[in-house]
């Protein structure tokens, strides 16, 4: 079968072709560019292989290039790669793979096109492309990559439980590449995920973070994550996620099983967010269920704290995860401490001042705030769905309201510490932060208004209160 080359591809692949005559390289493209390619995904890496120096190819290339492009040599990988236009181009010799059973890491040598075909992951993203006179333009596909791709299926070439304990990421993105693009893992391939799940363990965390976030940006991440349960590699990679799996009934009284329920809140969000963090909020909110869970005789199930304990437990996960420890983590952990707290605002006789309260803790994620909340509702009776989503209007109706009139979200104290200080005479002490504290909570109960002269004004009242003046 022949690759349909675009009228964009065309020059490039010549010049690679004219590169690589020259100096007699027969030069491939390979792997994920041909399989995103042939189902119309758009790809921004070429991966060329060649049957020679991949860095001579790439420096060849590149002095038929206008503007001539850097070439970038990863010498010790024996790799070069170089961008043109908005393509990556990377190239690299074919080579030979064999493994040691205590690293991924293989031993590797030059190889002919069929042994870097081998060692590829998928049958899928083990198709190559000649880009030399003889055949120019067709597709070399040894695996049936080509049926796999119609099939919709993800398939090691090789024996699966072999490829796995060579290179235990592979099941990781085996699972990766069937949330992105909606396939199927063979279920020869799956059983050997489920045999080989502990291999995992010899995989930077690095490595396997990466895999995760892709499957977290995919269009609809459960379907990564029901097969990271089914294949029992959540619980060696995120176990306090795996232990929000089932349901326990007492006295005749079930909960929902906080594993479905989470997912489902993902593709929520997902389907209203790209923002990889507010993804995470959605998949860390409800974990502290699992240790705050608790059956009240006459009542039923309960979390009571979970959403604190939960904000706890953030930092310690993402460590671990080696995820960042930046403003990024302090973003989820303040939308899991939050989550509940849109829902408390649904009740009639709401008052101004828990929606400022909200306003000033939230600041400026008070909208990826309320995304997660309405993402949060996951009841099938859609009678249900519709009343939730009403209220968590009026509640944003009510936040836009307050915040005009009263300006909390950023909330800056209308009166700086100096300022008490110098007003009073005082050096730094607990008695300035108390007055501090006192204007905050006065703004923020709508004892005084949001503004400086109602402000002053109150400082004078508190500090004779304290007997300051
Ligand atoms: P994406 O760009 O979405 O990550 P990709 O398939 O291009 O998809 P890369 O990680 O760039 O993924 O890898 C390029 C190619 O290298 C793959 O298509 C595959 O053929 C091969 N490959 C990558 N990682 C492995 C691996 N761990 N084991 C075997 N082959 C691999």
């Amino acid at each position: 079968m022949l690759f349909r080359i675009e009228s964009y591809e065309k020059k490039i692949f010549e010049l690679i072709t004219l590169s690589s005559k020259e100096l007699n390289y027969p030069a491939y493209i390979v792997g994920g560019y041909v399989r995103d390619r042939l189902i119309s995904r758009q790809s921004k890496d070429l991966d060329i292989v060649c049957l020679g120096s991949g860095i001579k190819l790439a420096q060849q290339l590149a002095s038929y290039l206008r503007p001539i492009p850097r070439v970038t040599v990863y010498s010790r990988f024996g790799t070069a790669m170089l961008k043109h236009k908005d393509l990556e181009i990377e190239f690299v010799g074919a080579r030979k793979e064999s493994y040691r059973s205590d690293s991924r890491k293989p031993i590797v040598e030059n190889g002919t096109l069929e042994d870097d075909q081998n060692r590829r992951d998928f049958t899928i993203n083990a198709l190559a492309v000649s880009l030399n006179d003889k055949d120019y333009g067709s597709i070399i596909d040894p695996f049936n990559g080509l049926m796999d791709l119609e099939k919709k299926i993800i398939r090691t070439p090789l024996d699966p439980e072999k490829t796995f304990s060579d290179d235990p990421l592979r099941m990781l993105r085996a699972i990766r590449f069937a949330t992105q693009l909606d396939f199927k893992i063979h279920p020869k391939t799956f059983e050997a995920i489920g045999k080989y799940r502990n291999r995992i363990n010899i995989v930077s965390k690095e490595r396997i973070i990466t895999e995760l976030n892709k499957i977290i940006l995919s269009r609809k991440p459960s379907i990564g994550f029901k097969l990271l349960f089914d294949s029992g590699l959540l619980e060696n990679i995120f176990p306090e996620l795996q232990k929000l799996y089932g349901v326990e009934i007492r006295d005749g009284i079930g909960h929902k099983d906080n594993f479905y329920h989470t997912i489902e809140v993902l593709d929520n969000v997902a389907a209203n967010s790209s923002d990889l963090w507010l993804r995470w909020a959605a998949i860390m909110h409800d974990i502290a269920k699992p240790p705050t869970k608790r059956f009240v005789v006459d009542h039923g199930w309960t979390f009571h704290g979970h959403e604190a304990l939960g904000a706890s437990m953030v930092p310690r996960i993402f460590k671990r995860l080696k995820l960042p420890l930046d403003h990024k983590m302090k973003f989820v952990q303040k939308l899991v401490r939050l989550h509940l707290r849109p829902i408390s605002l649904t009740k009639e006789d709401i008052t101004d001042s828990a929606i400022r309260r909200l306003l000033f803790d939230a600041g400026d994620d008070i909208e990826a705030l309320m995304t997660l909340c309405k993402a949060d509702i996951t009841s099938k009776n859609e009678k249900k769905v519709k009343r939730y989503l009403k209220n968590y209007e009026l509640v944003q109706k009510k936040l836009i309201e307050v915040e005009e009139k009263d300006h909390l979200r950023n909330w800056q104290p209308p009166v700086s510490g100096e300022e008490i200080m110098n007003t009073f005479g005082l050096s730094p002490c607990r008695k300035v932060g108390d007055i501090k504290n006192a204007i905050r909570e006065a703004i923020l109960d709508g004892y005084i208004p949001n503004d400086k002269d109602a402000a002053l004004s109150f400082m004078h009242d508190k500090a004779k209160e304290l007997g300051i003046i």
